[in-house]
């Protein structure tokens, strides 16, 4: 019981969280109304969702010895979401994963940064090989991804993403109006003053979204040593925190420190921003991934990149102002990216070298929440049993409500126990009582 207690309480007392930095040019519905022209998507350029997609899942089924995917689903309160998840690890021998390095990167989690997801294909190509970069040679690629495993979520929103598609061509939040970068725990639902809810919903509790609840569970299956955050809306590369003006110190701020330099410089061609989020763009961000990634999963090395911004844009510009509109941008965007991508894919071995041996030891330091605990165990009866588990349809936020009801009232009625049986003691008569 006391256990019980105890998890009760930390359930309660879950602390907060903060990420993405494309708001820096964008507000979008409280400025700059004048009627200027709004570019549409380019689809000679773009692919919708549903093509990309497509053209995902035809290149895992042409590369079985590579690549693999899973699409998860999760509901709450009526609304559901589908995340796909595409893994690369090549010969797929199951039993030296755990000597690898795990990579999760993620794109799309805000719909109108369709330029990330671009990013994300373009990743996969050159993973499977069908695409290359010019500056890496086929054998020097092939020995680094042979350290690695990683994981690619390429459209983290796609309900979001859809709304986008349907014309709505700001939206960044999900597809009930949940921003996916503030519903994570570390710091979550902190308003700054110029908190904009068509911008910065956080949802209702932390992890009351779909979308998050699956991304949470992914990160915490996987335990990556890596985590990017792929956005667009500026050029920037982002160490935590997002929620306050400050990096962790010591050894995991120069590890992230200088990964982060060279990509800015080989890549980046010194115009990124380096930093912490929250001291780097001028405003803090609360409940994002990358702080919930660093600080609750215990991910060394946790980054929120923004690949392209037009500043020039009109605020209500949106297609224009977060991703490349015409050939030559477009492709140099995701040349350049890409490329920094596997420069990274390159270094990670070395940047964590002598952290590796220790990471099973931090593992055993880590405290499982209620809710961390509860969701993999829905994770799992889901997977052993398929979506027909009736449990499921309660949703999961129902499920830790009664739980957490469950515990409170066996608090309740133990006190009660236990007084009954102190007023008892007391009203016993005394029957030792002898005179001397
Ligand atoms: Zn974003």
């Amino acid at each position: 019981m006391a256990l019980s207690i105890f998890v009760l309480f930390s359930t309660f007392s879950m602390c907060f969280l903060a990420s993405s930095r494309d708001l820096l040019f964008v507000n979008a519905h409280s400025q700059n109304l004048t009627q200027s022209p709004i570019t549409p998507i380019n689809y000679d350029l773009y692919h919708s969702s549903g093509n990309l997609m497509e053209e995902i899942g035809a290149l895992v089924h042409r590369h079985p010895d590579k690549l693999s995917v899973e699409t998860i689903q999760a509901r709450n309160k009526g609304y559901g979401a589908d995340v796909t998840v595409v893994t690369y690890c090549k010969g797929k021998n199951e039993n030296d994963e755990g000597s690898r390095f795990r990579i999760l990167l993620s794109f799309g989690q805000h719909g109108r940064e369709l330029i990330t997801s671009e990013l994300a294909l373009r990743i996969l190509y050159i993973l499977s090989g069908e695409k290359i970069i010019p500056s890496m040679d086929q054998a020097s690629l092939n020995s680094i991804l042979d350290k690695l495993v990683i994981k690619v979520v390429p459209m983290e929103n796609l309900n979001g993403r859809k709304l986008v598609e349907a014309g709505d061509l700001c939206e960044r939040r999900n597809g009930r109006g949940v921003d996916l970068n503030r519903n994570w725990s570390v710091d979550w639902g902190k308003k700054e003053k110029d908190y904009d809810p068509y911008e910065e919903n956080p949802g209702i509790a932390p992890f009351s979204e779909p979308e998050s609840q699956i991304m949470r569970k992914l990160a915490m299956s996987f335990e990556p040593h890596v985590w990017i955050n792929v956005h667009s809306g500026m050029e920037a590369l982002f160490m935590p925190y997002d929620h306050k003006n400050t990096t962790p110190d010591g050894l995991p701020l120069q590890r992230m420190k200088s990964l982060l330099k060279e990509v800015n410089h080989v890549h980046c061609h010194e115009r990124c921003m380096i930093g912490s989020g929250g001291g780097s763009v001028g405003y803090f961000a609360h409940g994002t991934a990358t702080d919930f990634m660093y600080d609750i999963v215990g991910v060394p090395m946790a980054f929120t990149f923004e690949i392209y911004g037009d500043g020039t844009a009109s605020s209500r510009d949106c297609f224009k102002m977060f991703n490349p509109t015409d050939l030559a941008s477009y492709n140099r965007v995701l040349g350049d990216w890409s490329a920094a991508f596997f420069t990274i894919f390159e270094l990670v071995p070395h940047k964590l070298a002598e952290i590796h041996s220790k990471l099973s030891v931090l593992k055993l330091d880590k405290l499982v929440s209620i809710d961390e605990y509860l969701d993999g165990y829905l994770m799992e009866r889901r997977n052993r049993y398929g979506k027909k588990m009736e449990v499921l349809e309660l949703g999961m936020q129902e499920i830790r409500t009664y739980f957490r009801l469950f515990l409170l009232s066996s608090v309740l009625l133990l006190f009660m126990f236990c007084s009954r049986i102190s007023k008892s003691k007391c009203s016993r008569p005394i029957v030792s009582v002898m005179p001397l």
